[in-house]
Protein backbone atom coordinates (compact mmCIF):
# COMPACT_ATOMS: atom_id res chain seq x y z
CA UNK A 1 0.00 0.00 0.00
CA UNK A 2 1.35 3.31 -1.00
CA UNK A 3 0.44 6.54 1.27
CA UNK A 4 2.39 8.70 -1.51
CA UNK A 5 0.31 10.69 -3.89
CA UNK A 6 0.69 9.75 -7.54
CA UNK A 7 2.68 12.44 -9.34
CA UNK A 8 0.30 14.02 -11.19
CA UNK A 9 -1.79 14.73 -8.03
CA UNK A 10 1.27 16.03 -6.02
CA UNK A 11 1.09 18.71 -8.60
CA UNK A 12 -2.43 19.41 -8.73
CA UNK A 13 -2.40 19.86 -5.11
CA UNK A 14 0.38 22.43 -5.41
CA UNK A 15 -1.22 23.97 -7.74
CA UNK A 16 -4.62 24.13 -6.13
CA UNK A 17 -2.76 25.51 -3.11
CA UNK A 18 -0.80 28.49 -4.71
CA UNK A 19 -4.04 29.64 -6.86
CA UNK A 20 -6.03 28.86 -3.32
CA UNK A 21 -3.62 31.06 -1.43
CA UNK A 22 -3.10 33.80 -3.96
CA UNK A 23 -6.90 34.18 -5.30
CA UNK A 24 -9.58 33.08 -3.20
CA UNK A 25 -7.72 33.32 0.29
CA UNK A 26 -7.72 37.32 0.14
CA UNK A 27 -10.93 37.53 -0.97
CA UNK A 28 -12.95 35.06 1.90
CA UNK A 29 -13.54 37.62 3.77
CA UNK A 30 -14.93 39.85 1.31
CA UNK A 31 -17.08 37.28 -0.23
CA UNK A 32 -18.50 35.79 3.22
CA UNK A 33 -19.41 39.70 3.65
CA UNK A 34 -21.01 40.37 0.51
CA UNK A 35 -22.38 36.59 -0.11
CA UNK A 36 -20.87 36.07 -3.47
CA UNK A 37 -18.21 34.70 -5.35
CA UNK A 38 -17.67 36.36 -8.44
CA UNK A 39 -17.78 35.24 -11.82
CA UNK A 40 -14.05 36.22 -12.88
CA UNK A 41 -13.01 34.06 -10.03
CA UNK A 42 -15.52 31.13 -10.94
CA UNK A 43 -14.31 32.10 -14.46
CA UNK A 44 -10.63 31.62 -13.16
CA UNK A 45 -11.62 28.34 -11.88
CA UNK A 46 -12.85 27.21 -15.17
CA UNK A 47 -9.41 28.00 -16.57
CA UNK A 48 -8.21 26.00 -14.41
CA UNK A 49 -10.25 22.48 -14.53
CA UNK A 50 -11.87 23.39 -11.11
CA UNK A 51 -15.53 23.75 -12.36
CA UNK A 52 -14.85 20.28 -14.38
CA UNK A 53 -13.06 17.98 -12.22
CA UNK A 54 -14.98 14.97 -12.72
CA UNK A 55 -15.93 15.26 -15.83
CA UNK A 56 -14.04 13.94 -19.00
CA UNK A 57 -11.93 15.37 -21.23
CA UNK A 58 -13.97 14.90 -24.43
CA UNK A 59 -16.69 16.84 -22.94
CA UNK A 60 -14.00 19.64 -21.52
CA UNK A 61 -13.93 18.38 -18.27
CA UNK A 62 -10.14 17.99 -16.87
CA UNK A 63 -11.17 14.42 -15.60
CA UNK A 64 -9.26 14.19 -12.18
CA UNK A 65 -11.34 11.35 -10.42
CA UNK A 66 -12.64 11.77 -7.16
CA UNK A 67 -9.37 11.63 -5.59
CA UNK A 68 -8.17 15.04 -7.73
CA UNK A 69 -11.61 16.01 -6.66
CA UNK A 70 -10.84 15.75 -3.46
CA UNK A 71 -7.59 17.37 -3.65
CA UNK A 72 -8.77 20.37 -5.23
CA UNK A 73 -11.79 20.90 -2.64
CA UNK A 74 -9.71 20.77 0.13
CA UNK A 75 -7.33 23.15 -1.14
CA UNK A 76 -10.04 25.64 -1.57
CA UNK A 77 -12.00 25.30 1.52
CA UNK A 78 -8.52 25.53 3.39
CA UNK A 79 -9.08 29.37 2.11
CA UNK A 80 -12.97 29.74 1.65
CA UNK A 81 -15.18 27.05 2.90
CA UNK A 82 -18.28 28.69 0.54
CA UNK A 83 -16.11 28.54 -2.90
CA UNK A 84 -15.33 25.00 -1.84
CA UNK A 85 -19.42 24.41 -1.79
CA UNK A 86 -20.01 26.09 -5.05
CA UNK A 87 -17.49 23.94 -6.64
CA UNK A 88 -18.60 20.66 -4.50
CA UNK A 89 -22.01 21.08 -5.64
CA UNK A 90 -21.74 22.25 -9.15
CA UNK A 91 -19.17 19.29 -9.97
CA UNK A 92 -20.13 16.30 -7.77
CA UNK A 93 -24.28 16.85 -7.55
CA UNK A 94 -25.29 18.78 -11.19
CA UNK A 95 -22.68 17.51 -13.34
CA UNK A 96 -22.43 13.82 -10.98
CA UNK A 97 -26.08 13.29 -11.57
CA UNK A 98 -25.78 13.91 -15.44
CA UNK A 99 -22.30 11.53 -15.64
CA UNK A 100 -24.17 9.04 -13.54
CA UNK A 101 -27.37 9.27 -15.19
CA UNK A 102 -27.24 11.07 -18.69
CA UNK A 103 -27.61 10.03 -22.15
CA UNK A 104 -24.65 11.04 -24.54
CA UNK A 105 -27.02 13.45 -26.20
CA UNK A 106 -27.35 15.49 -22.62
CA UNK A 107 -23.74 15.36 -21.65
CA UNK A 108 -22.90 16.75 -24.90
CA UNK A 109 -25.39 19.77 -24.43
CA UNK A 110 -25.16 20.05 -20.71
CA UNK A 111 -22.02 19.52 -19.53
CA UNK A 112 -19.19 21.14 -21.67
CA UNK A 113 -20.47 24.87 -20.53
CA UNK A 114 -20.74 24.11 -17.29
CA UNK A 115 -16.90 21.94 -17.14
CA UNK A 116 -15.39 25.39 -18.80
CA UNK A 117 -17.21 27.51 -15.83
CA UNK A 118 -19.26 29.47 -18.13
CA UNK A 119 -22.66 28.50 -16.61
CA UNK A 120 -22.92 27.32 -12.91
CA UNK A 121 -25.30 24.02 -12.11
CA UNK A 122 -27.28 23.02 -9.25
CA UNK A 123 -28.95 19.74 -7.83
CA UNK A 124 -32.54 19.96 -6.57
CA UNK A 125 -33.95 17.39 -4.09
CA UNK A 126 -34.61 18.94 -0.92
CA UNK A 127 -38.17 20.44 -0.52
CA UNK A 128 -40.04 22.24 2.36
CA UNK A 129 -40.99 19.26 4.32
CA UNK A 130 -38.70 16.80 2.96
CA UNK A 131 -34.89 17.11 4.26
CA UNK A 132 -33.39 13.56 5.62
CA UNK A 133 -36.30 12.11 4.34
CA UNK A 134 -35.73 13.19 0.71
CA UNK A 135 -37.62 10.22 -1.04
CA UNK A 136 -40.76 11.46 0.85
CA UNK A 137 -40.79 14.95 -1.85
CA UNK A 138 -43.93 16.54 -3.29
CA UNK A 139 -43.02 17.78 -6.25
CA UNK A 140 -44.44 16.00 -9.58
CA UNK A 141 -44.04 15.56 -13.21
CA UNK A 142 -46.54 14.40 -15.24
CA UNK A 143 -46.47 13.77 -19.36
CA UNK A 144 -48.26 15.45 -21.40
CA UNK A 145 -47.81 14.83 -24.80
CA UNK A 146 -44.15 15.11 -25.48
CA UNK A 147 -43.68 17.52 -22.24
CA UNK A 148 -43.18 17.11 -18.70
CA UNK A 149 -44.83 19.72 -16.81
CA UNK A 150 -43.47 19.81 -13.08
CA UNK A 151 -44.60 21.64 -10.23
CA UNK A 152 -43.49 22.15 -6.19
CA UNK A 153 -41.29 23.96 -4.13
CA UNK A 154 -37.79 22.87 -3.76
CA UNK A 155 -35.55 24.37 -0.92
CA UNK A 156 -31.75 25.45 0.09
CA UNK A 157 -30.25 25.05 -3.40
CA UNK A 158 -26.74 25.46 -3.47
CA UNK A 159 -25.87 27.93 -6.43
CA UNK A 160 -29.66 28.33 -7.33
CA UNK A 161 -29.05 32.18 -7.92
CA UNK A 162 -27.08 31.97 -10.57
CA UNK A 163 -27.47 28.49 -12.11
CA UNK A 164 -28.09 28.41 -15.81
CA UNK A 165 -29.21 24.77 -15.55
CA UNK A 166 -31.17 22.72 -12.23
CA UNK A 167 -31.51 18.73 -12.02
CA UNK A 168 -34.91 18.63 -10.15
CA UNK A 169 -35.97 15.40 -8.98
CA UNK A 170 -39.57 14.51 -8.99
CA UNK A 171 -42.19 12.13 -8.00
CA UNK A 172 -43.50 10.30 -11.16
CA UNK A 173 -45.12 7.57 -9.99
CA UNK A 174 -47.09 6.65 -6.52
CA UNK A 175 -46.47 2.98 -6.50
CA UNK A 176 -43.09 2.90 -4.71
CA UNK A 177 -41.55 5.81 -2.59
CA UNK A 178 -37.95 5.38 -3.85
CA UNK A 179 -38.71 4.03 -7.54
CA UNK A 180 -40.98 6.50 -8.36
CA UNK A 181 -38.90 9.84 -8.46
CA UNK A 182 -37.28 10.46 -11.61
CA UNK A 183 -34.41 13.57 -12.57
CA UNK A 184 -35.67 15.86 -14.96
CA UNK A 185 -32.67 18.66 -16.79
CA UNK A 186 -34.40 22.20 -16.29
CA UNK A 187 -32.93 25.02 -18.02
CA UNK A 188 -33.05 28.34 -16.22
CA UNK A 189 -35.04 30.03 -18.85
CA UNK A 190 -38.22 27.55 -18.32
CA UNK A 191 -41.37 29.90 -17.81
CA UNK A 192 -42.69 28.85 -14.25
CA UNK A 193 -39.04 28.63 -12.63
CA UNK A 194 -38.59 30.93 -10.38
CA UNK A 195 -35.77 31.80 -7.60
CA UNK A 196 -36.21 33.38 -4.34
CA UNK A 197 -34.04 34.89 -2.09
CA UNK A 198 -30.88 34.03 -0.13
CA UNK A 199 -30.85 32.46 2.81
CA UNK A 200 -29.33 34.39 5.25
CA UNK A 201 -27.32 31.73 6.21
CA UNK A 202 -24.72 31.74 9.53
CA UNK A 203 -21.61 30.37 7.31
CA UNK A 204 -21.12 29.41 4.06
CA UNK A 205 -22.04 32.72 2.95
CA UNK A 206 -19.99 33.04 0.08
CA UNK A 207 -21.77 30.52 -1.73
CA UNK A 208 -25.82 31.32 -2.40
CA UNK A 209 -28.35 28.71 -1.22
CA UNK A 210 -31.98 29.80 -2.49
CA UNK A 211 -35.10 27.97 -3.07
CA UNK A 212 -36.48 27.30 -6.11
CA UNK A 213 -40.62 27.08 -7.34
CA UNK A 214 -41.75 24.84 -10.45
CA UNK A 215 -45.24 25.86 -11.66
CA UNK A 216 -46.26 23.80 -14.52
CA UNK A 217 -42.67 24.04 -15.86
CA UNK A 218 -42.50 22.65 -19.08
CA UNK A 219 -39.46 20.70 -20.17
CA UNK A 220 -39.38 18.58 -23.38
CA UNK A 221 -39.55 14.54 -23.18
CA UNK A 222 -36.11 13.87 -23.21
CA UNK A 223 -35.26 16.49 -20.27
CA UNK A 224 -35.85 13.10 -18.51
CA UNK A 225 -32.54 12.57 -17.34
CA UNK A 226 -31.75 8.43 -16.46
CA UNK A 227 -34.38 5.88 -16.68
CA UNK A 228 -37.74 6.72 -15.40
CA UNK A 229 -38.82 5.91 -11.63
CA UNK A 230 -35.39 5.29 -10.79
CA UNK A 231 -34.34 8.98 -10.17
CA UNK A 232 -33.42 8.45 -6.10
CA UNK A 233 -31.77 5.14 -7.15
CA UNK A 234 -29.16 7.24 -9.26
CA UNK A 235 -29.54 10.32 -6.11
CA UNK A 236 -28.18 7.53 -3.77
CA UNK A 237 -25.16 7.21 -6.06
CA UNK A 238 -25.08 10.99 -6.27
CA UNK A 239 -24.72 11.12 -2.52
CA UNK A 240 -22.40 8.40 -2.48
CA UNK A 241 -19.81 10.21 -4.32
CA UNK A 242 -20.78 13.98 -3.28
CA UNK A 243 -20.08 12.92 0.70
CA UNK A 244 -16.30 12.29 -0.58
CA UNK A 245 -15.73 16.10 -1.33
CA UNK A 246 -17.84 17.29 1.86
CA UNK A 247 -15.40 15.07 3.58
CA UNK A 248 -12.58 17.04 1.74
CA UNK A 249 -14.17 20.25 2.28
CA UNK A 250 -13.92 19.47 5.91
CA UNK A 251 -10.65 18.72 6.16
CA UNK A 252 -9.49 21.57 4.15
CA UNK A 253 -11.46 23.66 7.16
CA UNK A 254 -10.24 21.62 10.17
CA UNK A 255 -6.65 22.09 8.46
CA UNK A 256 -7.06 26.37 7.85
CA UNK A 257 -7.93 26.26 11.39
CA UNK A 258 -4.89 24.46 12.63
CA UNK A 259 -2.27 26.58 10.51
CA UNK A 260 -3.74 29.86 11.05
CA UNK A 261 -3.35 28.72 15.00
CA UNK A 262 -0.23 27.35 14.73
CA UNK A 263 0.49 30.54 13.26
CA UNK A 264 -1.09 33.10 15.76
CA UNK A 265 0.38 30.78 18.61
CA UNK A 266 4.17 31.21 17.61
CA UNK A 267 3.95 35.03 18.27
CA UNK A 268 1.39 35.91 20.70
CA UNK A 269 3.10 36.19 24.09
CA UNK A 270 2.05 35.49 27.45
CA UNK A 271 3.61 34.51 30.79
CA UNK A 272 7.13 35.83 29.22
CA UNK A 273 6.89 33.42 26.34
CA UNK A 274 4.82 32.87 23.39
CA UNK A 275 1.84 30.96 24.00
CA UNK A 276 2.97 27.70 21.74
CA UNK A 277 5.04 26.96 24.29
CA UNK A 278 2.34 26.26 27.02
CA UNK A 279 1.91 22.38 26.74
CA UNK A 280 -1.58 22.38 26.99
CA UNK A 281 -1.91 24.13 23.49
CA UNK A 282 0.30 22.00 21.99
CA UNK A 283 -1.90 19.08 22.80
CA UNK A 284 -4.64 20.92 21.26
CA UNK A 285 -2.60 20.99 18.14
CA UNK A 286 -1.45 17.56 18.13
CA UNK A 287 -4.93 16.28 18.15
CA UNK A 288 -6.11 18.63 15.43
CA UNK A 289 -3.02 17.41 13.29
CA UNK A 290 -4.22 13.33 14.14
CA UNK A 291 -7.44 14.17 13.18
CA UNK A 292 -6.81 16.48 10.48
CA UNK A 293 -4.70 13.38 8.87
CA UNK A 294 -7.27 10.67 9.73
CA UNK A 295 -9.98 12.71 8.22
CA UNK A 296 -7.78 12.93 4.54
CA UNK A 297 -7.06 9.29 4.93
CA UNK A 298 -11.32 8.55 5.35
CA UNK A 299 -11.58 10.67 2.59
CA UNK A 300 -8.80 9.20 0.14
CA UNK A 301 -9.86 5.96 1.12
CA UNK A 302 -13.58 6.37 -0.32
CA UNK A 303 -12.42 8.31 -3.37
CA UNK A 304 -9.89 5.53 -4.61
CA UNK A 305 -12.98 3.04 -4.01
CA UNK A 306 -14.84 5.01 -6.74
CA UNK A 307 -11.49 5.79 -8.93
CA UNK A 308 -11.23 2.15 -8.80
CA UNK A 309 -15.65 1.50 -9.94
CA UNK A 310 -15.88 0.13 -6.53
CA UNK A 311 -19.15 1.31 -3.94
CA UNK A 312 -18.08 3.06 -1.21
CA UNK A 313 -21.20 3.38 0.86
CA UNK A 314 -20.03 3.02 4.17
CA UNK A 315 -16.54 4.80 3.37
CA UNK A 316 -18.29 7.46 1.95
CA UNK A 317 -20.38 8.15 5.14
CA UNK A 318 -17.42 7.56 7.38
CA UNK A 319 -15.47 10.50 6.05
CA UNK A 320 -18.25 12.69 5.84
CA UNK A 321 -19.02 12.19 9.25
CA UNK A 322 -15.53 12.36 10.77
CA UNK A 323 -14.61 14.57 8.58
CA UNK A 324 -16.99 17.05 9.37
CA UNK A 325 -17.34 16.67 13.14
CA UNK A 326 -13.54 16.75 13.49
CA UNK A 327 -13.41 20.30 11.29
CA UNK A 328 -15.67 21.54 13.72
CA UNK A 329 -14.18 20.83 17.03
CA UNK A 330 -10.73 22.16 15.17
CA UNK A 331 -12.51 25.42 14.29
CA UNK A 332 -13.53 25.91 18.08
CA UNK A 333 -10.44 24.74 19.66
CA UNK A 334 -8.43 27.10 17.34
CA UNK A 335 -10.59 30.10 18.03
CA UNK A 336 -9.63 29.15 21.84
CA UNK A 337 -5.92 29.09 21.05
CA UNK A 338 -6.11 32.70 19.97
CA UNK A 339 -8.60 33.85 22.83
CA UNK A 340 -10.48 36.86 21.88
CA UNK A 341 -8.71 38.13 18.64
CA UNK A 342 -9.93 34.19 17.75
CA UNK A 343 -13.48 35.40 18.73
CA UNK A 344 -13.45 38.64 15.92
CA UNK A 345 -13.76 38.77 12.43
CA UNK A 346 -10.11 39.95 11.74
CA UNK A 347 -9.34 35.86 12.37
CA UNK A 348 -10.57 33.34 9.82
CA UNK A 349 -11.30 30.94 12.64
CA UNK A 350 -14.67 32.09 13.39
CA UNK A 351 -15.20 31.95 9.21
CA UNK A 352 -13.76 28.34 9.08
CA UNK A 353 -15.95 27.48 12.22
CA UNK A 354 -19.06 28.89 10.64
CA UNK A 355 -18.46 27.21 7.54
CA UNK A 356 -17.66 23.77 9.04
CA UNK A 357 -20.82 23.50 11.09
CA UNK A 358 -23.04 22.90 7.52
CA UNK A 359 -20.96 20.15 6.71
CA UNK A 360 -22.46 18.54 9.78
CA UNK A 361 -26.12 19.00 7.82
CA UNK A 362 -25.43 19.00 4.45
CA UNK A 363 -25.82 15.99 2.09
CA UNK A 364 -27.04 14.06 4.97
CA UNK A 365 -26.85 14.95 8.63
CA UNK A 366 -24.29 12.81 10.96
CA UNK A 367 -27.43 11.44 12.36
CA UNK A 368 -27.89 10.08 8.72
CA UNK A 369 -24.38 9.31 8.20
CA UNK A 370 -24.80 7.36 11.45
CA UNK A 371 -27.70 5.31 10.31
CA UNK A 372 -26.15 4.83 6.98
CA UNK A 373 -22.93 3.12 8.38
CA UNK A 374 -25.06 1.26 11.86
CA UNK A 375 -27.68 -0.29 8.54
CA UNK A 376 -24.05 -2.21 7.09
CA UNK A 377 -23.00 -3.11 10.50
CA UNK A 378 -26.25 -4.42 11.06
CA UNK A 379 -26.57 -6.54 7.44
CA UNK A 380 -22.52 -7.66 7.89
CA UNK A 381 -23.59 -9.22 11.41
CA UNK A 382 -26.67 -10.58 9.51
CA UNK A 383 -24.52 -12.18 7.07
CA UNK A 384 -22.11 -13.57 9.48
C1 LIG B 1 -26.17 25.64 3.09
C2 LIG B 1 -26.99 24.48 2.60
C3 LIG B 1 -26.84 24.05 1.28
C4 LIG B 1 -27.64 23.00 0.81
N1 LIG B 1 -27.56 22.65 -0.52
C5 LIG B 1 -28.45 21.76 -1.03
C6 LIG B 1 -28.52 21.52 -2.46
O1 LIG B 1 -27.73 22.07 -3.24
N2 LIG B 1 -29.46 20.66 -2.91
C7 LIG B 1 -30.35 20.03 -2.10
O2 LIG B 1 -31.18 19.28 -2.59
N3 LIG B 1 -30.31 20.24 -0.74
C8 LIG B 1 -29.39 21.09 -0.20
N4 LIG B 1 -29.36 21.34 1.15
C9 LIG B 1 -30.30 20.64 2.02
C10 LIG B 1 -29.63 19.66 2.97
O3 LIG B 1 -29.21 18.53 2.28
C11 LIG B 1 -30.63 19.36 4.10
O4 LIG B 1 -30.70 20.54 4.91
C12 LIG B 1 -30.23 18.17 4.93
O5 LIG B 1 -30.35 16.99 4.19
C13 LIG B 1 -31.09 18.04 6.21
O6 LIG B 1 -32.43 18.18 5.91
P1 LIG B 1 -33.34 19.21 6.78
O7 LIG B 1 -32.61 20.49 6.82
O8 LIG B 1 -34.72 19.22 6.21
O9 LIG B 1 -33.36 18.62 8.24
P2 LIG B 1 -34.34 17.48 8.81
O10 LIG B 1 -34.36 16.32 7.91
O11 LIG B 1 -35.64 18.11 9.17
O12 LIG B 1 -33.57 17.07 10.14
C14 LIG B 1 -33.62 17.82 11.34
C15 LIG B 1 -32.86 17.05 12.41
O13 LIG B 1 -33.46 15.77 12.61
C16 LIG B 1 -32.48 14.76 12.46
N5 LIG B 1 -33.09 13.55 11.90
C17 LIG B 1 -33.87 13.44 10.79
N6 LIG B 1 -34.22 12.15 10.59
C18 LIG B 1 -33.63 11.44 11.59
C19 LIG B 1 -33.62 10.05 11.96
N7 LIG B 1 -34.22 9.12 11.18
N8 LIG B 1 -32.93 9.68 13.05
C20 LIG B 1 -32.26 10.60 13.80
N9 LIG B 1 -32.24 11.92 13.53
C21 LIG B 1 -32.92 12.32 12.43
C22 LIG B 1 -31.43 15.35 11.51
O14 LIG B 1 -30.20 14.71 11.62
C23 LIG B 1 -31.40 16.79 11.99
O15 LIG B 1 -30.57 16.87 13.12
C24 LIG B 1 -28.56 22.36 1.67
C25 LIG B 1 -28.69 22.79 2.98
C26 LIG B 1 -27.94 23.85 3.45
C27 LIG B 1 -28.17 24.33 4.86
Amino acid sequence: MDFDLPEEMTALREMARKFAAEEIGPHAREWDRTGEIPMDAIKKMGELGFMGTLAPTDLDGAELGYLGNAIVIEEVARQCGGTALMLAAHNGLCQGHMLVAANDEQRKKFIPPLARGEMLGSWCLTEPSSGSDAAALQTRAELKGDEWIINGSKMFITNGDRAGVFIVMARTSDESKTKGISAFIVERDRAGLSIGPKEDKMGMRASDTVPVTLEDVKVPKENLCGELNMGFIDTLKVLERGRIAIGALSTGLGRGAMEEAVSYAKDREQFGKPIIQHQMLQFMLADMAMEIDAARLLVRKAALLQDSGNPSEVESAMCKLFASEMATKACLNAIQICGGYGYTKDMPMERLMRDAKLCEIGEGSSQVQRIVIARKLLDLRKGA
